[in-house]
């Protein structure tokens, strides 16, 4: 046994390896002064429990333990204890587990050899417990049932919920040949909205504008003639759409149509190409909506729907931090256009024009604190195959709708984005599927064009 450098003593305890640098040899720490020196790899090891820094008796309150290694002998349970003066008045034994390996070693007489080795663990328990401090870690005891809380302890209070509905791009592509009308807008992401309404049941609807493509007034993109006389058709399809959702919700149930830069270009066509009817409305109703517009073309005001325009004006506010508009920015990557929005951003908004599933939020520091800003689209319930004259054929646009619930005045949202995809989206956990609805069109419209077949 190596002695202590500092002091002569005999007791040392292993004290790790030192790993760092080409020394590897094993550190001792004297048990008397403390002093921490290198072993030596070539040290004998003498039969019998090892002068080991893990032979101590570990005291934690009411448990204890104890860990040795011994050479040679298997140690009896008796004998530890003793070695290790543990009082079994005290302790009681409570686990023993006893390992076995062998490993090189040099004797007295520097012979090599392999020598037996025990790694032997004591766990133990006072028999008395005393009061400690901390007191140790103890099982939980169950005593009876959990006490049973109704969850509906936990909601302060129920929020009303608003319903968003993007851009439809209602309108039609004719086949030339054959007078089939080729719809860009997606009935089966539309149905879905429907179905979703009906089971949500909101306290408003916002619906975010371009829910007419009307592609014949265009100055945009070529009127190619597959467009001409589309206007109508499309004026039937989405008034009836219309009618669905007041159908499904309640009366008074708030529905407000922001108008978005589509349905502008109907008054934008009539000023520039015939302005003697802008703004006309009938003799009987000279102060309704000019008979030549969207709201009164698709009977908004029987429907109990409010038009909110001119475009890019219309705005609908959720509460006093959130507002819905049609929107004005289109940035090419995804999440690019909520960016840029952000840079801007005095308040939360939802915008429709995008027809990308997006949402991003801001976080700025005023006096008061941090105020967040986040900026939604909800995507689109067009075609998303190119069907719709867009600048591209391959257009990164993705189909959804969103709600919003929200508490009143200067109160919290919670904006949620529910992506529709092949005409299903998930709402609430629940699969909705939407379907192709040209049938119930037809039967209640009848209207020969929407005739199938
Ligand atoms: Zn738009
Ligand atoms: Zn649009």
């Amino acid at each position: 046994m190596l002695s202590c450098p500092e002091c002569g003593s005999d007791q040392s305890v292993k004290n790790g390896c030192k790993y760092k640098g080409k020394d590897k040899r094993p550190r001792r720490k004297c048990c008397r002064c403390g002093r921490e020196f290198f072993g030596d790899n070539n040290e004998t090891i003498e039969p019998g429990i090892a002068c080991d820094r893990s032979t101590e008796v570990r005291v934690h309150g009411n448990e204890s333990a104890v860990e040795a290694t011994v050479f040679g002998e298997p140690p009896s349970l008796d004998e530890l204890l003793a070695e290790c003066k543990v009082d079994r008045s005290v302790w009681e034994v409570t686990n023993y587990e006893i390992r076995r390996w062998t490993t090189p070693y040099t004797d007295k007489h520097k012979k090599p050899g392999l020598i037996p080795c025990w790694h032997v663990k004591v766990r133990m328990v006072r028999k008395v417990a005393v009061h400690t401090e901390f007191p140790a870690v103890q099982p939980v005891q169950f005593v009876g049932a959990l006490p049973q809380v109704p969850t509906a302890a936990f909601v302060r209070h129920e929020l009303p919920c608003t319903l968003v509905v993007p851009d439809a791009h209602v309108g039609f592509r004719r086949d030339l040949s054959t007078g089939h009308l080729e719809p860009f807008h997606d009935r089966k992401a539309m149905d879905v909205v429907l179905k979703a309404a009906a089971y949500l049941q909101p306290e408003r609807v916002v619906i975010l504008g371009d829910m007419l493509d009307l592609p014949e007034f265009s100055d945009k993109f070529i009127k190619s003639p597959e467009f001409y006389f589309t206007f109508q058709p499309a004026l039937v399809e989405l008034a009836w759409f219309l009618g669905q959702l007041r159908t499904v919700l309640n009366t008074d149930v708030p529905i407000h149509y922001i108008e978005g830069n589509h349905e502008q270009r109907l008054s934008n066509s009539i000023a520039q190409h015939l302005i003697a009817a802008y703004a006309i409305a009938p003799a009987f109703a000279p102060k309704s909506a000019p008979a030549m517009s969207v709201p009164s073309l698709l009977g908004l005001e029987e429907l109990g729907i409010t038009y909110e325009g001119p475009y890019p004006s219309g705005r609908v506010w959720i509460n006093d931090n959130l507002v819905c508009s049609h929107g004005e920015i289109v940035r090419n990557g995804s999440g690019e256009t909520v960016k840029t929005m952000l840079s801007e951003a005095r308040a939360s908004e939802i915008v429709g024009h995008v027809h990308r599933s997006e949402q991003a939020t801001v976080t700025r520091w005023a006096k008061k604190g941090p105020v967040s800003y986040t900026i939604t689209c909800p995507g689109t319930l067009a075609r998303i195959d190119g069907t719709v004259p867009a600048n591209k054929s391959h257009v990164n646009w993705q189909q959804g709708f969103s709600i919003v619930y929200y508490e009143d005045g200067n109160g919290k949202f919670h904006t949620i984005n529910l992506p529709i995809t092949d005409g299903e989206a998930i709402v609430n956990g629940r699969m909705f599927q939407g379907v192709d609805y040209v049938d119930r069109l037809f039967a209640d419209t009848q209207y020969e064009p929407f005739r199938k077949g």
